[in-house]
Parts: C-alpha cells; structure tokens; sequence
C-alpha cells in the first residue's frame, strides 16, 4: 500500500474525513490541482501521465479544447443545465448523433432511454427492459464480470469480496464461464477454452434439469474490464449471439468501459459482427460528464411510462460534451489512432513479456489492456502458468506513480496492470508509458 503523504494538509483532511469506502486515494495519494490531454498536474506541481482516464471515461482525455468549448457554448447560450428528460434541440441533436454511429442494422430499428448518469443505472434499466419484454426472470451473467456498485448490478458481477458483507442481493442470477483463455475455466486453454464455454453454455441453455428457470437476457461485457482486460474471443460472441438469437433471449453487451471507440471499433461488438437487442452505454459516451443510456431495439419497448425514472437523466452539459466528443472521434480518424497505438503497446509489453517472467499474459483489445503479473516462484498450474501476483502488481502500481504514471490494477487478486489511456495518446506519450512502465516492472521485482 502506498504511503499516505499526511504532510499534503489537503490529503490530511481527504484521508481523515472521506469515508472508509473511498477507493482510488487510497492507490494515488495525491491531490489534483490541473489536467490537460494525458498529463495531470497535482498540487506539489508533479506531473503524471494518465492511463486511468477516469476509469475510462475520457476518450478525449482531460478538458480537450472541443469538450471546454462545448461546455462554454451551454452556458453562453443560456441551455437549461437540468431537464429530467424533457426535450431540448441539444438532446435530440445528440440522440441523432448516438444513432448515427449504431451499425446500419440499428440505426432505424432502435430506441433510447436517457438514464440516470452512472453506467450501473443503465445496466439497471437494461433488466428491467427485459424482464418487462420477456416476462422472464433469471438473469445469465459471466463470472469475471463487473456491471456496477448498485446491489442490483452486484449481484450480476463476478467479485466475490465486495458481496461478501452483503446480504440478499438479487436473486436469480447464474453465472457462466468467461472465456478466459489464460486462466481456462476448464484447466484446458491451448485455443480451446472459448470453444468449450460456448459449448457449455448451449447446453445449460437446453438443459431442462440447469436450474435456471426462463431466462429474461444474457449481460456480457466483450472485454472484461475491471475483472482484468479479457477480451473475449470473436468466434465464442458470435456463438453467443447465435444461441441467444435462436432461444429468444435478449442479448446486453454491456459497453460500458467498452464502447465510444475504446477498442478501435466505436462498439466493441463490431469486432464480432454481431447485432446485440440491448447496448447499455456510460463512461465516454458523456464525453468526460456523467451520462448514461440504453439503446435497444424497438420491439423490448414494452415497459410502461415512469418504468426506469431518475432526476438527473436531463444532463445538458453532458449530453454537450458527449455530442462534441462522438463529432470529434469521427471527423478526425480517433479509431485509427487506437488502432496504432494499440499495436505499439503490444509490441512494447510483448517485448517486456519476454524478458521478464514476472508478466505472465498481455492481452486486451485497442486502448483497453492488462498485463497479468505472476509469481515464478509460486506453483504452477495446470496449464503451465505461475500463480497471479497481486503484491507485485501493487508494487509496480506504487513505482509507476512515483515514476509519473497513473495506472490501475485489477482481475483477479488484483494481479493485472490495466492500460486506459484516452483515445488520442500519442506515439511519443506511448512510447513514455512504456519506458516508465518498464523502469516500474524493474524496479518492482528488485524489490520483492
Ligand atoms: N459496467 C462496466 C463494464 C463497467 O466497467 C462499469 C464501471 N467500471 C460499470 C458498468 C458501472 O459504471 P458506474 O461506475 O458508472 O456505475
């Protein structure tokens, strides 16, 4: 654990005052006075470059001329800030624009629902969607997954140590094996893992003795995010969609982390071809201010009027910003920049994966990517891989921020190193991750 500075009078009344849930201080003790493109600035004046991105959320990165300029534009031309859902020319311009980059099968199909602003309400909203459609009740989730902090999206969330305090989440959710090729599920890996879990999960789908009783909707995330940057293999989502499709049970891609270009598609279902019924969509769709939808197709419009309510679904600025963020990725080729930058950071960890047998897997897909950090002293297991390290991966967390960059952990035991750069990270700043990310991993392992 990094140590707190207690010498910070701002951190002092942070650390003493905030609640005993706070999170993210707890990793980066410090205090932010000013942020620009990749690069924050804290109050000693120290800089760090950004790969946390507000978990993200922004695409642009921080206060991106468009996104200010936005901004300033609400404000001058006077814009009520707060509307419920009522209309305005600024929500129905971004309404068009969220249509506009669906996948043409979707665009004319597909209805919207504004919700409250955190990703978690909109995959609130996206179960009741369904289980107003369905009738259904069960809900078919992932182990490894993470859709929120409500007690609702808990319950669909893999992590065991926040429930564990918790009682009585929602019932009737079953989880299924993630095809998580390095860690398999099914001890096999070798490029069959996906192929098992698609077979596995067809069968508990037709199997009358499954225990799982009329299913309302399957939620995945195509990459995992806080359960470790896995990405999903293509074939396994487009098997996924199949089995749903031919069973009538609605499909939510969860593109919450995912979507807004973050894997060099502007849905990360795009990779697969796939036509989801139900896109739930938060983080960068806000164009860094809270916003949260859920698109889906017209035909699950079945809920009643005040179904999914909220007070603060009528989020002008964000709606603003969103609009400025979503033009700006398209007019100026933002996909392909993560494309670029995807590759170089493969090749720069690929290279570190081969020198250092502390980095067990490197994996992801565009802009969102893990490093699983591993124990070469541990056992290992049947697949042939070192245990996870979540001390080290703490340690390298530690010496990247006294190093200058901000990068989170997360999967399992906390053992990954996750790379959420914005969008628009340039090769030199790419090239500067990379090398303090390397001198971190060094040093880390003298120190173990
Ligand atoms: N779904 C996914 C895939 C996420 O990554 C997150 C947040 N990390 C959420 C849902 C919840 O979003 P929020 O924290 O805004 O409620």
């Amino acid at each position: 654990m990094i140590e707190l500075n207690m010498e910070n009078p701002l951190l002092k009344i942070q650390t003493e005052k905030e609640s005993n849930a706070k999170s993210y201080p707890r990793h980066f003790p410090f205090v932010i006075k000013k942020a620009k493109g990749m690069m924050v600035t804290d109050t000693e004046d120290k800089i760090f470059y950004d790969c946390l991105s507000g978990a993200g959320t922004l695409a642009l990165g921080h206060n991106h001329d468009v996104v200010v300029k936005a901004i300033e534009d609400v404000l001058k031309q006077q814009i009520p800030l707060h509307t419920l859902d009522l209309a305005t020319p600024l929500k129905i311009e971004f309404m068009q624009e969220i249509f506009s980059i669906l996948p043409e099968a979707l665009r004319d199909t597909t209805k919207i629902q504004f919700c409250g602003p955190t990703g978690a309400d909109g995959v609130e909203a996206a179960i009741k969607l369904v289980k107003n459609a369905t009738k259904g009740k069960s809900i078919l989730a992932f182990q490894g997954s993470y859709h929120g902090s409500t007690q609702a999206t808990m319950s669909m969330s893999g992590n065991l140590s926040k429930k564990q305090h918790l009682q009585s989440l929602l019932p009737d959710v079953h989880f299924l094996p993630f095809p998580y090729e390095y860690r398999c599920p099914f001890g096999v890996g070798e490029g069959k893992t996906a192929q098992i879990s698609a077979q596995y999960i067809e069968n508990v789908l037709d199997d009358c003795e499954s225990g799982i009783a009329s299913p309302c909707g399957m939620i995945v995330e195509t990459v995992q995010g806080e359960g470790g940057s896995i990405p999903a293999d293509i074939e396994w989502l487009k098997e996924i969609r199949r089995m749903t499709a031919e069973r009538g049970i609605p499909l939510i891609i969860d593109e919450v982390q995912t979507g807004i270009g973050r894997t060099g598609e502007m849905f990360s279902f795009e990779h697969a071809g796939i036509i989801p019924d139900v896109i739930i969509s938060s983080k960068a769709i806000g164009g860094s201010l809270p916003m949260s939808v859920v698109i889906y197709k017209e035909e699950l419009d079945q809920w009643n009027p005040g179904a999914h309510i909220g007070t603060f679904r009528g989020n002008q600025l964000g709606m603003a910003t969103g609009l400025a963020t979503l033009r700006y990725i398209k007019e100026n080729q933002v996909m392909d920049n993560v494309k670029a930058r995807s590759e170089q950071f493969f090749a720069g960890l690929n290279t570190l994966q081969e020198k250092y047998e502390e980095i067990g897997d490197v994996r992801g897909r565009g802009l969102m990517i893990g490093v699983e950090v591993v124990h070469p002293q541990g056992n290992k297991d049947r697949l042939g891989h070192y245990p996870p390290c979540g001390k080290l991966a703490a340690t390298i967390q530690e010496r990247c921020f006294k190093n200058g960059l901000i990068i989170e952990v997360g999967g399992r035991h906390s053992a990954v190193m996750r790379f959420l750069p914005p969008l628009t990270i340039t090769e030199q700043e790419t090239a500067e991750v990379l090398s303090i990310f390397e001198k971190s991993v060094m040093e880390s392992i003298s120190m173990l």
